[in-house]
């Protein structure tokens, strides 16, 4: 990695750390929501081994647009317009309701560029794995079901890009399915 690589890369980490500072992930430990960040950008570097620092920074800045107070101008200022554009392409519209927000993402995937799609990958892998490590308090398996079933069909929508990548959600959603079914059992 270049030297403007890791600069890119280390600047996003730290602003999106402090963009989410006071949100908790869902699931029963409350992990800091930057666990949810780092996670997807490490997937997302093992997949590519480490050659995209654009798509790192896109990764570690991917839900600030959406649950944060940062806008698209800034974060074109601060990471230019492609890091930004990014973002804004796996950014869903929280003036709509829940329900169309979710269908949209399954409707809209295919059509969107190759490095957001990594982002969807890597983004419901890392939140399909938070199922079966701290799954959220007040989900049945009803609930904790379809959203693996969910996540299933917006990756469908973004394969044949990234094998690493895919074969990663692929077992972490296995696992999803294996442990609800062991609660249930
Ligand atoms: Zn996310």
């Amino acid at each position: 990695m270049t030297a403007e690589a890791l600069l890119l890369v280390t600047r996003a980490c730290d602003f999106a750390a402090r963009r989410h500072v006071e949100i908790r992930r869902k699931g029963l430990a409350g992990e800091p929501y930057v666990n949810h960040l780092a996670e997807v950008a490490v997937l997302l570097a093992e997949a590519t081994h480490g050659q995209d620092a654009l798509l790192l920074a896109a990764g570690f800045l991917h839900d600030t647009i959406e649950d944060t107070p940062t806008t698209y101008e800034e974060l074109e200022t601060l990471f230019g317009p492609e890091v930004a554009a990014l973002v804004a392409e796996v950014t869903d519209d929280k003036r709509l309701p829940k329900m169309e927000r979710k269908r949209l993402q399954i409707e809209t995937a295919a059509g969107k560029s190759e490095r957001a799609r990594l982002i969807k990958i890597a983004d419901k892998t890392s939140n399909v794995r938070a199922l079966v490590t701290t799954p959220p308090v007040d989900w049945d398996m009803q609930r904790l079901l379809e959203y693996v079933d969910w996540a299933e069909r917006v990756v469908a929508q973004c394969r044949g890009l990234n094998q690493i990548l895919e074969r990663e959600f692929d077992l972490s959603a296995a696992q999803a399915r294996a442990a609800i079914a062991g609660q249930s059992a």
